[in-house]
């Protein structure tokens, strides 16, 4: 059981804590607060001055007493044990806060909205961004587009009338490397908001080993800088979410799957979280701030493995049903069979009906094909061989890849079946080679690459300034 004291809801409204608050005489609108449990003076009662600008509370001074009461040995005798040193208090100066106080939130202080209702991108807009970069995924970038307008716009609007816009928090579901984690960060870079990537096999329930399921909360207000405000309008993708499905058939406690999804349903909908300033772990010496993530937008990722056979199932089982019974493996060489998932699918899969129930948006990419890949190396504005070309045009070379040679890597890359993540390291593995090679001589204009080299029988074609293409030995 915990020592600390829980704050009330009214407790964490009344409090903003800010860090370190400079020695100005002018200390109105701040009041001290309990270095234990943090909360202000106005709502513990008169504090306890210690040493070093420490005040304590007296139910933190007397839950102290206590538990040195309660040890079963005498501390006297510990003192005088060889090994043992207490801390003494100033022994803490340079770490503890120079004056401990929080700011006083003042009641009824109208919120001004952050976002502007007419800055916010259209849809059509935000997808031509993402077509910049995205290749392929269509349907998921347009799914994506209207969610993250309609967000901003629940944001910017801030209303809480009859109709109230319900939070578009989004679930992708596609195969590894296919650009999940590519189309989150893409968004956020251009909407210039602070985004928080995890993992969600990292995270297990309080008081377990791993991070807790606050923690992704406390890497957005890293990532937004420790700005409260910032963060609160950011976004928070998860990855790896179908690491968190029921696991079947187990009798111990769940603590990374089930009871994760549980813990995460307050954070999804909207609820203060109280999470440390400039730290990932709650601890005395770090201050706390509270965090509403009403307003935070989460997206969930994950490549579902078995949700096709699922799927596959429910829909024989549907059509064997009628009159017109289907021949049984009529789905096994469906294609985009992940696109037919439903929430029935996804509870199947252990993901539970409230977890579901709060990403209302559910999208699926595709796996990549060749041409998918041929086109991701070639087209996305910051494209993996435009990286190298501009990196050779700085020695004034041309780099240039036959057709062959790019179906070759992107065939060489499906077998790997990693998605797109594994291009850059069959490029990065022929092209280490031409990178140093290529700087030895000031003659060579243009490099280029051949299926044959990139198959490891053959050499590229160099062209020597002015001259016609060689091939090199
Ligand atoms: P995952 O779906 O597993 O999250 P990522 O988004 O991390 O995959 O993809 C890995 C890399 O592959 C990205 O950094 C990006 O460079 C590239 N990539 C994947 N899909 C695409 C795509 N559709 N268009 C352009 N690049 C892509």
């Amino acid at each position: 059981m915990s020592d600390r004291i829980d704050f009330t809801e009214e407790d964490k409204r009344k409090t903003d804590i800010i860090e370190d608050k400079p020695e100005i005489g002018d200390d109105e609108g701040y009041e001290k607060y309990c270095f234990m449990c943090h909360r202000p003076e106005s709502v513990t009662g008169k504090l306890i001055d210690l040493p070093n600008n420490i005040c304590v509370c007296q139910d933190c001074m007397q839950k102290s007493f206590d538990a040195m009461n309660n040890m079963p040995f005498d501390l006297s005798q510990l003192t005088n044990t060889p090994g043992i040193h207490f801390m003494n208090l100033s022994d803490l100066d340079g770490i503890l806060p120079k004056k401990q106080k929080v700011k006083k939130k003042k009641e009824g202080e109208p919120k001004k909205p952050i976002i502007d209702i007419k800055d916010i991108p259209a849809p059509h807009k935000i997808k031509a961004q993402l077509d910049e970069y995205v290749v392929g995924q269509e349907h998921a970038k347009k799914a994506m587009a209207v969610a993250v307008y309609n967000h901003y716009k629940r944001v910017a609007t801030d209303t809480m009338d009859d109709i109230e816009i319900e939070k578009s928090n989004m679930l992708m579901i596609g195969p590894t490397g296919s650009g999940k984690t590519y189309l989150v960060k893409t968004l956020a870079k251009l909407l210039d908001v602070p985004l928080a990537i995890t993992d969600a096999t990292s995270l297990t329930e309080a008081g377990y080993i791993g991070d807790d399921i606050e923690s992704v909360v406390s890497k957005l207000l890293t990532a937004a800088d420790n700005d409260v405000e910032k963060a609160e309008q950011g976004i928070i993708f998860i990855d790896e979410i179908d690491k968190i499905a029921k696991k079947k058939n187990t009798s111990q406690r769940d603590v990374s799957g089930e009871s994760v999804q549980q813990g995460m349903l307050k954070l999804l909908e909207g609820s203060e979280v109280e999470v440390p300033v400039g730290a990932n772990s709650k601890n005395a010496m770090v201050p706390l701030t509270t965090i509403n993530t009403k307003n935070i937008l989460f997206i969930c990722g994950g490549a579902f493995p078995d949700l096709e056979n699922i799927i596959k199932e429910r829909l024989n089982k549907q059509s064997s049903m009628g009159f017109i019974a289907d021949l049984k493996d009529k789905y096994d060489k469906e294609k985009n069979l992940l696109s037919k998932v439903t929430v029935e699918d996804l509870r199947n899969f252990g993901m539970i009906p409230e977890f579901i129930g709060r990403l209302p948006i559910i999208f699926t990419l595709q796996g990549l094909d060749e041409d998918m890949l041929v086109k991701i190396l070639r087209e996305p504005k910051n494209a993996i061989l435009k990286q190298y070309q501009k990196l050779l045009a700085l020695d004034e070379v041309k780099l240039d890849f036959t057709d062959e040679a790019l179906h070759s890597i992107a065939a060489k890359a499906m077998k790997k079946d990693t998605g797109a993540r594994a291009l850059r390291s069959i490029i990065e593995e022929f092209m280490l080679d031409i990178m140093y090679e290529i700087p030895k001589d000031d003659n060579i204009g243009v490099v280029t690459i051949t299926k044959e080299y990139v198959e490891g029988n053959g050499t590229p074609m160099i062209t020597m300034r002015g001259q016609a293409k060689l091939p090199v030995h």
